[in-house]
């Protein structure tokens, strides 16, 4: 066999892939290596970079009821959340405070599992580098609010199945809540039938 014919493949087979990478797209040998910044790959719905909270009209009243399960839960300990009061200091059932520290935060998406309230998911933005850890990486409530429309917005399926459970829910309620003379039943007596 001749000396160096193997070298001489291998470099054949480096010219063809330079060459036709110029000239071929990604799926037949081209370019793939996208050119970032000024490039980029669509990211998938099930994406997950830092939470986000969502509220469905007025973000003075989010899906979130400080309910702190996703802090609890949070394996980072990276979420704070203080309950709002009213004037006279009773608690309501939203946070005053919501603030995630996203740079101890690990993307893990627990938060998202655990919320019993649908108002916490997983967001898709992940240009978020700074060099101001306090004012750019701590997240507070408003940073973090996002409408339902911004939900379905970037994970169309996900947010469809969700208002669909939602609607369910509220269907059931309501049903449940029919009053007994409205539905041509007798009222249940409340002392459990006594006399
Ligand atoms: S996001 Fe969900 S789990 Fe976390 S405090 Fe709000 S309602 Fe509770
Ligand atoms: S994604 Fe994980 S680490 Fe980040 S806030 Fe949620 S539970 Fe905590």
């Amino acid at each position: 066999m001749f000396f160096g014919l193997g070298v001489l493949r291998g470099l054949m087979v480096t010219l063809k892939n330079f060459v036709t990478s110029y000239f071929m797209p990604p799926d037949r040998g081209g370019l793939f290596t996208v050119e970032y910044p000024e490039k980029r790959l669509p990211v998938i719905e099930r994406f997950r970079n830092f939470p986000f909270l969502v509220y469905d009209k007025d973000p003075e009243n989010p899906r979130c009821v400080a309910c702190e399960i996703c802090a609890n839960e949070c394996p980072t300990k990276c979420i704070y959340i203080e309950k709002d009061t009213d004037p006279n200091k009773k608690p309501l059932r939203r946070p005053a405070i919501f603030d995630i520290d996203i740079t101890v935060c690990m993307n893990c998406g627990i938060c998202e599992e655990v919320c019993p309230f649908d108002s916490i998911y997983m967001d898709h933005p992940f240009e978020v580098a700074s060099s101001d850890r306090l004012e750019k990486l701590l997240f507070h409530k408003n940073d973090l609010l996002k409408s339902n429309d911004y939900f379905h917005k970037i994970r169309p399926t996900h947010a469809a199945a969700i208002d669909a459970r939602r609607r369910a829910v509220e269907e059931k309620k309501k049903s449940a809540a029919v009053k007994p003379s409205e539905t041509g039943q007798p009222p249940k007596a409340q002392n459990g039938g006594k006399p």
